[in-house]
């Protein structure tokens, strides 16, 4: 069959790559100039690194098969994650039980109430039950409303920004019950994955099966259109960057697009199934990467619970990866999860420096302007689905009412929330429901 591939994220790559296997031809239209989407990367100090930070978990068995069948087992190494919490003026430590015990802005009976309970998730394998209930009323039932507001508010909040109040438990549920998957067989410390090279070993290694079996990547291509006749798929309209346009027949095509995006694609399309596309609302990621002459801190995952500080997350790359690789200089995120309107979204990368520095120097008082050496600016559209509660009747499905027309993106995944892991799932599942 010819097939078209609208998007070279992991999921369109993994789904071509397995086309391919299968003796399928196959063509992917990337509209960024780079291949991986959410996944891609840029060059810092000679080195490859992710547009947003990125990790993986041991729980990420789907990734790391994929990653073995490309070779590239030896690359991907293991390393004990450090997490931490800014709250009342300091860094606390939160990457054992341990640490957890000794968090003192929580009463020592909230400590063990959030433990049992956090113990309790880890332990639960469904999650049906947490569909109907948001995060927050199951979380101060359970929990106690002094760990909502000290510890889960702000790291919904982080997550979700406005939506915080309306995410549904399912989504903690899983970030909690994978997570201890990734933890060492003692159930100490955590660990996290990162494949030496970048992410972009993965990408690029994919790319280059692809086209070595005959496959066509295109970047700079967007798909303006997705052509069907009577309901059942004929083709796509594509415009290179350079301005021309032209159609192509397929036989199946695959969209990876976000799903707000496919009715704009796809005129054929049933009300029915648009308004389920629709349901789902999503969130940009906006990141500013500092590379700094010193460590702003000893924590590669630094959760930001003080809302006076203008953003939720620092991830600290260097203090996971050597910072041999970049220079010797030290890798920061500041990280955002905010809606396109906001003012983070709508800001520049120097207004959004200049704001961030002061809060810098609260975390760290010896952190100074002049250890940044450079600094990035990213944004990254529909980065995150947003959960409400009973997510599971909003999912579209993979086959949409165009024959021969699929869709798979990450709003699609779950009860997961969205990863690499998962959209290396998603493209083989595409794959086989394809070949059906
Ligand atoms: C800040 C951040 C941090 C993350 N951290 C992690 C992490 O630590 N670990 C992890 O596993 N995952 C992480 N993720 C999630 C992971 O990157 C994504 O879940 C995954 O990469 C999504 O892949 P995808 O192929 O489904 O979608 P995408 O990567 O979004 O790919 C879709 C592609 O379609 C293209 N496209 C859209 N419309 C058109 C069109 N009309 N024509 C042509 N092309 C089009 C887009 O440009 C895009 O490249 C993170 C994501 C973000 C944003």
């Amino acid at each position: 069959m010819q097939i078209g591939i609208i998007g070279a994220g992991i999921a369109g790559l993994t789904c071509a790559y397995e086309l391919c296997k299968k003796g399928h031809t196959v063509d992917i239209y990337e509209t960024a100039p780079f291949i991986g989407g959410q996944a891609s990367t840029f060059s810092v100090r000679g080195s490859l690194l992710e547009r947003g930070y990125h990790h993986l978990f041991l729980s990420d068995t789907y990734i790391a098969d994929l990653i073995e069948e490309l070779g590239l087992s030896n690359q991907l190494k293991w390393f004990e994650s450090s997490v931490g919490l800014y709250y009342g003026g300091h860094i606390w430590k939160f990457s054992t039980p341990i640490d957890l015990l000794k968090f003192k802005p929580l009463p020592f009976l909230d400590r063990i109430r959030l433990g049992v309970w956090t113990l309790i998730l880890q332990r639960t394998k469904t999650w049906n039950k947490f569909e109907e209930i948001t995060a927050q009323d199951w979380i101060i039932r359970h929990m106690g409303i002094r760990s909502y507001r000290v510890i889960w508010e702000p790291l919904l909040r982080g997550k979700f920004g406005d939506y915080f109040n309306k995410i549904s438990m399912t989504w903690v549920w899983g970030k909690i019950y994978l997570r201890v998957a990734s933890r060492k067989k003692n159930g100490q410390k955590e660990l996290l994955g990162y494949p030496m090279g970048s992410f972009e070993e993965i990408i690029s290694t994919l790319s280059d099966r692809i086209t070595s079996s005959g496959g066509n990547i295109h970047t700079n291509t967007t798909v303006e259109k997705i052509i069907s006749q009577d309901n059942s798929l004929t083709g796509l309209q594509i415009r290179y960057r350079t301005g021309e346009s032209y159609t192509r027949k397929y036989d199946k095509v695959v969209s990876t697009t976000p799903s707000y995006v496919l009715p704009f694609l796809a005129e054929e399309l049933p009300q029915k199934y648009i308004n389920i596309l629709n349901t789902t609302s999503y969130l940009s990621a906006v990141l500013l990467i500092l590379v700094l002459e010193k460590p702003l801190s000893d924590i590669y995952w630094l959760n930001i619970a003080d809302r006076t500080i203008p953003f939720v997350g620092i991830i600290e790359h260097t203090n996971m990866i050597d910072n041999s690789l970049y220079g010797n200089k030290h890798i920061v995120y500041i990280t955002n999860y905010v809606t396109k309107d906001s003012d983070i979204y709508l800001s520049g990368g120097s207004e959004l420096l200049k704001t961030f520095i002061p809060h810098l120097k609260t975390i760290n008082p010896d952190f100074e302007e002049s250890w940044i050496v450079e600094y990035y600016h990213h944004k990254i559209d529909a980065a995150q689905p947003i959960v409400e509660t009973n997510y599971s009747s909003q999912i579209p499905d993979h086959k949409t009412p165009i024959k021969g027309l699929y869709l798979g993106n990450t709003s699609q995944i779950y009860p997961e929330d969205r990863g690499t892991n998962y959209s290396v799932r998603l493209g083989k599942h595409l794959s086989d429901i394809i070949n059906e």
